[in-house]
């Protein structure tokens, strides 16, 4: 009942010729993709020539981050109304990345989702634990704590829009993926989460993806697990031929 969702998140890479290349190479290598949802998140400049490539496929277009307020004297941001403008039906939230490098907290993080959910677009809302915070036994109770802060205020009804993605970050970029076994336990904590946070039947329905290091290699075993609806992919992104093998693990 949850239909799995493959994401590609391609960062701060590709100018628009290689943009177009790469989506122009994807879509015919994913077109017999059936029973999946497939999301790619390009650069900002690069959304409108991806969504005119992708107007006659199912590929749905993501940005990788928004701001809060709809508009005014905020230079540098974009509002989701904007992102909706340019095409984007899909927005990431509170990548590691952007909580790492750019100051972003569950505070900032919450904010954004609302913002988001209120444009009408379906928010990828991500968490997920540093090594320190791992070794130091401290996974549930950050998790628990980006989901409450992140999702603060927020309406059950509004998870219907929402798509929680589980990052690690000590997989992120890394090579290291975390194991079926251990991305399986976070999935059914959070998806536990959930169900003391809102019901178990939000809980049930909401898409929880694994992001982490995901490749043609380990996308089957990731999506043999209960928990796992899907992935949020970074590196194997860049190439349409690794995306493909993503995408189409079910062949
Ligand atoms: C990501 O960017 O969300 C990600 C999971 O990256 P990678 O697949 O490269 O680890």
């Amino acid at each position: 009942m949850r239909k799995p969702v493959i994401a590609g998140n391609w960062k701060l890479y590709k100018t628009t010729d290689e943009a177009v290349a790469l989506i122009n190479g994807l879509i015919p290598l994913v077109k017999k993709a059936k029973g999946v949802e497939i999301v790619v998140a390009p650069v900002f400049t690069v959304l409108g020539k991806v969504k005119s490539a992708i107007s006659d496929s199912p590929i749905k277009l993501a940005a990788q981050n928004c701001f809060w307020e709809e508009e005014g004297a905020f230079t540098g941001e974009v509002a989701p109304k904007m992102l909706v403008d340019a095409g984007c039906s899909h927005v990431i939230i509170g990548h590691s990345e952007r909580r790492q490098y750019f100051a972003e907290t569950d505070g900032t993080v919450n904010r954004k989702i609302k913002a988001a959910l209120k444009a009408g677009m379906t928010g990828i809302f991500c968490i997920g634990e540093t090594l320190a915070e791992r070794d130091a036994g401290k996974t549930w109770e950050v998790l628990d704590r980006q989901l409450t802060g992140g999702l603060a205020e927020i309406p059950a009804k509004s998870l219907e829009a929402l798509i929680v993605a589980y990052e690690p970050v000590w997989a992120i970029g890394t090579g290291k993926t975390a194991t079926d076994d251990q991305a399986q336990e976070a999935h059914a904590f959070i998806r536990g989460a959930l169900a003391k946070l809102y019901s178990r039947q939000v809980a049930e329905t909401t898409r929880i993806l694994y992001g982490g290091s995901v490749k043609p290699e380990n996308i089957k075993g990731l999506m043999a697990m209960a928990d796992i609806d899907g992935a949020l992919v970074g590196g194997a992104s860049l190439k349409a031929d690794s995306f493909a093998a993503i995408v189409n693990y079910q062949e």
